[in-house]
């Protein structure tokens, strides 16, 4: 008996000698949580998996929001998403190998569209990748990201992590926002550390995204052009959208006086409703205007690189562009008046400037070309949109969802397809900055639910994804993730049978279908009752209008599958010059 006691008092004593011990450590697991949530960073979106599923739990565990979903590419894409929409690194964490490269499309989509994102991703063992002896999904993953990312680290020793997710943070934020890649070995998380040096090895961030302050010079150069300007346009991108300066972007453009034109992701800075708003006479403002201020937006494809037919004669405009890139400048032209710097630093000194130098408003002239045909334009587009055919064409349903949108500003509009892309973002218009999240700069298929999560999760507010049938195809299988996390998601998918049309034969009469067809009349909204969400088809316009407007008010995870006419359509949207057709006849 009394040795029974003596031995019981013994383990428990070495019980709890071991308690204390592990009291005293901690382990690579908990330093990266602790250095994630010391910076504020407290979403993750990933899809678990070795050697990071213990990690997902533990993050949960210490009060981190983590959401799984069906595949890393869409996690990833939210992750751009929550970046894009809180100026702070969204977070996405996947497995080895396939996980990861399936994260990096993500990544290296975020980095092209500047916008912040820390790919955390478990890797193989360092000594069994580096000698190619066939390690359980063994990659070089470090030097295949680098390349696609704005940076990539990869941390050894568990009293690094503090300043390896600082260092991803920095990177991340700071200058032109983009991807960051942090390899985390799976040796990694097991190993195990003082509690207290652990503690001591964190860093917290202090101003990682300083303010840079253009140069005095710089203002009053771009000041002289604007004043030259007899046709003065200005061409807000989505770098003015991120930058969140919406008071000082908005002041800027009314104190100026000046037509400008949002970029697809900068709509809603100003509401597009706004009396200075020239979307609706694009053409003539870019043919004719003779200075442009760009602000937040590249010369790229999406602005024809600044030349060709669309901007009129060679030489007859100047350009001022406002960016935090010191290469963006001449980089398809050149600039007149380069004005380096973050955006809210750069228009507040330009405004103030305004104010005090008198800058003219533009000639009357200029104002009432662009207001006429802006009017006439708007005049033409109202009677396309009222159309009200059944089976629905893209201005019809696309005019019910315009009017949805207006009375419901707050909703955040995610689109992405060829046509159906194309005419909401003509149609569609927005009410608030921030609100419309697209294909970007890439002009990419499958951003659509990663960027549907992203929002509702980062916002609390309604999100309405306009879908064609064939983009959503690319990740409709997060309707799932939806579902799970009860999300207010309404899903519109436009189902005209295919891609572009639904209408392509096979011309040999053989049994497969065209490439560009899909399954006819396919019930996508089936797709969302599999688990448990809303799910209804629709053929007429107030069918549209009253799923949708049930859908928001209800915040319930719904699947519309809106019937469109399979005629409607046209090859590559808008695009269609980018897509070689042969003109070789066999
Ligand atoms: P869009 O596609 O809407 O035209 P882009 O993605 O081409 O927009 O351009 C965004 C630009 O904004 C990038 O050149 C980027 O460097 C710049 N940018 C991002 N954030 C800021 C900021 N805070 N201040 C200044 N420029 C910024
Ligand atoms: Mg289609």
């Amino acid at each position: 008996m009394a040795e029974t006691l003596e031995r019981e008092k013994k383990e428990a004593s070495e019980h709890q000698a071991d308690s204390d011990s592990t009291a005293d450590l901690t382990d690579g697991f908990h330093l990266l949580i602790d250095a994630l949530k010391m910076n504020d960073l407290n979403t993750i979106y990933g899809v678990p998996g070795i050697p990071i599923t213990d990690f997902g739990r533990l993050a949960q565990a210490s009060g981190m929001r983590v959401l799984s979903f069906r595949h890393e590419q869409h996690a990833g894409n939210a992750a751009a998403i929550a970046g894009f929409l809180t100026k702070k690194p969204g977070l996405c964490l996947t497995v080895s190998a396939p996980g990861f490269l399936n994260g990096l499309t993500a990544l290296a989509n975020a980095t092209t569209n500047c916008f912040p994102m820390i790919l955390l991703s478990g890797s193989s063992e360092r000594e069994i990748v580096d000698l190619q002896q066939g390690d359980y999904e063994e990659m070089d993953q470090l030097a295949i990201a680098k390349p696609l990312c704005k940076a990539a680290f990869r941390v050894l020793h568990a009293e690094d992590i503090g300043i390896a997710v600082a260092r991803a943070y920095r990177a991340a934020v700071s200058g032109r926002p983009g991807g960051v890649y942090l390899d985390l070995p799976a040796k990694l998380f097991g190993q195990v550390m003082d509690a207290e040096l652990g503690k001591k090895s964190l860093v917290k961030v202090i101003d990682p995204a300083p303010a840079q302050i253009p140069a005095q010079s710089a203002i009053d150069r771009a000041l002289d052009v604007l004043k030259s300007a007899k046709k003065p346009l200005i061409i807000l991108g989505k770098g003015a959208a991120y930058a969140q300066c919406d008071d000082v972007v908005k002041q800027f453009v009314e104190a100026s006086g000046v037509p400008y034109l949002p970029m697809s992701m900068a709509k809603g800075l100003l509401p597009d409703t706004h009396p200075q708003c020239a979307s609706a006479a694009r053409s003539l403002v870019l043919k004719e205007s003779d200075v442009v201020m760009l602000v937040g937006a590249r010369l790229n494809w999406l602005l024809s690189h600044g030349k060709g037919k669309q901007w009129g004669e060679p030489g007859s405009k100047k350009f001022i562009q406002v960016d935090i890139e010191p290469s963006e400048m001449d980089s398809n032209i050149e600039i007149a008046a380069p004005l380096v710097g973050d955006i809210e630093s750069c228009l507040s000194s330009l405004l103030g400037s305004i104010k005090s130098a008198d800058v003219a408003q533009p000639p009357a002239a200029w104002i009432d070309t662009v207001n006429e045909k802006r009017s006439t334009n708007l005049k033409r587009m109202a009677q396309k949109t009222g159309s009200d055919t059944t089976p629905m064409d893209f201005h019809g349903a696309l005019g019910a969802l315009k009017n949805i949108i207006e009375q419901r500003p707050e909703t955040i509009l995610v689109n992405e397809g060829a046509n159906t892309l194309d005419f909401a973002r003509g149609i569609i218009d927005i009410h608030k900055p921030r609100k419309r999240l697209d294909v970007g700069t890439w002009g990419i298929m499958g951003i659509g639910m990663g960027a549907a999560v992203a929002a509702a999760v980062e916002t609390g507010h309604p999100v309405l994804a306009v879908e064609g049938d064939s983009a959503f195809g690319f990740s409709g299988m997060e309707v799932e993730t939806i579902c799970r996390y009860n999300l207010p998601v309404c899903i519109v998918v436009f189902n005209n049978n295919g891609i572009y049309r639904g209408t392509d034969t096979n011309p040999t009469g053989g049994p497969d279908v065209a490439p560009t067809v899909f399954v006819k009349d396919a019930r996508y909204d089936l797709m969302m009752q599999a688990f448990g969400g809303e799910g209804i088809s629709v053929e007429s316009r107030d069918e549209l209008d009253a799923a949708v407007n049930k859908a928001l008010d209800s915040g319930k995870p719904t699947l519309i599958n809106a019937v469109i006419d399979e005629n409607a359509g046209t090859e590559s949207g808008r695009i269609g010059n980018l897509n070689p057709q042969s003109v070789v006849k066999k």
